[in-house]
């Protein structure tokens, strides 16, 4: 078989022959998670296609050169582009109201890519201080390697960003809410302080996901995310992306993404493209479910961490930007030694340190994820000793009480 079968196109929108781009736009995001991107073979296939290759033909060397030279429109290779993960790029776009996205391996990939494709030495970003362990070795250590500064700020005070500001700053760099201290930072007062100042907003959404919270409705720049979390939704894959403006995506992040190669796989990028056909559902049963066990811990734990209770001081201005407080939140007991015994002692919840999963998982960060933070650094960040992060999966919620509920009697608590 020779020649494009296949209908896409460089203005990746128009994905069925007549299909109006205006149309498949202005589709809600519940539809753009099922549809959105959507683009099909000569086959007709309902379910998206996986293009498991590498390579691209061409019919002629001509049609080679113009596709390199960009006079003709298609794909050259696959760390450039590659059908099924174009899919996913325009579903992810589309879903968060974004002009573009670009999918990356793993959601450190994507929020690498987002910092180092626009900061070069002599740059000073502005990153919140309870971070993803990962996202704050990047602060921390790989940065200032390049020449570029980072102050870590308590991202839930506006004015932290303002005082740290400097001439020779470029952006802002948080999450929220943040993992695993469940900050809030609020992203409209945030990004307006970024505008007035010219910088870019780099938002890590993971946790959120635009099923819940899309902050370029606040004036957010960028929105970076490990797919790998409530995307999939189900423990299978790595993946991230990065939102963006077309001017952003093509000519910041593009040169810095083609070259240096973090690209999804067309498998990952099929497995993810399923995921989001769920999403919706299972962040808001997941959101419930957390908020049933949230509300039977809360009376057996010394201190709770959870943006859906009234007992969390930020929960006004959480539930205002998010649709439901999702899936994860964090609790804490008496220190290190009870926190382990208590994860010993449950039967239907896992520890693991994975979150999004349609499973219920449990895990010790100042053990875990945040054992590479410097223990100072931990508890600035407001993790300590006794933390438990929670992320409450799609079980029935009264099998997680009972379980918790064993659990807590069985470690003593
Ligand atoms: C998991 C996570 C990351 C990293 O994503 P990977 O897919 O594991 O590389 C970054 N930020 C947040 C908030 C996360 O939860």
């Amino acid at each position: 078989m020779t020649g494009p079968a296949l209908n896409l196109q460089s203005d990746h929108m128009k994905r069925k022959t007549g299909q109006d781009r205006n149309i498949t736009r202005n589709w809600r995001p519940a539809t753009q998670a099922v549809r959105g991107g959507t683009a099909r073979s000569e086959w007709g296939e309902t379910s998206e296609a996986m293009f498991l290759t590498s390579g691209y033909a061409y019919d002629c060397a001509g049609d080679a050169a113009a596709r390199f030279s960009g006079d003709q429109e298609g794909m050259t290779y696959s760390r450039l582009q590659n059908p099924t993960v174009e899919m996913l790029e325009q579903r992810i776009a589309l879903m968060e109201g974004a002009d573009a996205c670009r999918a990356t391996a793993s959601g450190m990939a994507a929020m690498t890519a987002a910092l180092l494709c626009q900061l070069e030495a002599g740059d000073h970003i502005v990153a919140g201080r309870a971070l993803f362990g990962s996202c704050r070795w990047l602060t921390d250590t790989l940065l200032p390697k390049f020449g570029i500064s980072a102050t870590n700020v308590d991202a839930r005070d506006p004015q932290a960003f303002i005082d740290a500001v400097r001439p020779e700053t470029k952006l802002f760099f948080f999450e929220t809410p943040a993992n695993p201290t469940m900050d809030i930072v609020d992203l409209k007062a945030v990004c307006d302080i970024a505008k007035e100042r010219g910088l870019t907003t780099v938002v890590d959404n993971a946790f959120a996901t635009s099923a819940l919270q899309r902050p370029m409705e606040f004036g957010a720049d960028v929105v970076a995310y490990s797919a790998t979390k409530m995307m999939d939704g189900q423990g299978r894959v790595l993946a991230g992306a990065i939102c963006g403006s077309e001017t952003f995506i093509n000519d910041v992040l593009l040169p810095f993404h083609r070259n240096t190669g973090p690209t999804l796989s067309a498998f990952n990028a099929w497995v993810v493209l399923k995921g989001l056909e769920t999403l919706d559902l299972r962040i808001r049963r997941q959101s419930e479910n957390s908020l049933k066990v949230g509300s039977f811990l809360e009376k057996r734990v010394p201190r709770i961490l959870h943006p859906g209770l009234a007992s969390h001081p930020q929960h006004a201005l959480a539930m205002q930007q998010m649709a439901a407080c999702g899936s994860i939140f964090s609790f804490e007991v008496e220190g290190r030694t009870q926190a382990h015994a208590l994860l010993d002692a449950l039967e239907l919840i896992d520890i693991s340190n994975n979150i999004g999963d349609s499973r219920s998982l449990m895990t010790h960060p100042a053990s875990t994820t945040h054992s590479g933070v410097a223990e100072e650094k931990r508890i600035e960040m407001g993790i300590s000793e006794g933390m438990l992060r929670f992320n409450v999966g799609l079980e029935d919620a009264d099998d997680l009480i009972e379980d918790l509920d064993r659990a807590l009697e069985k470690a003593g608590l």
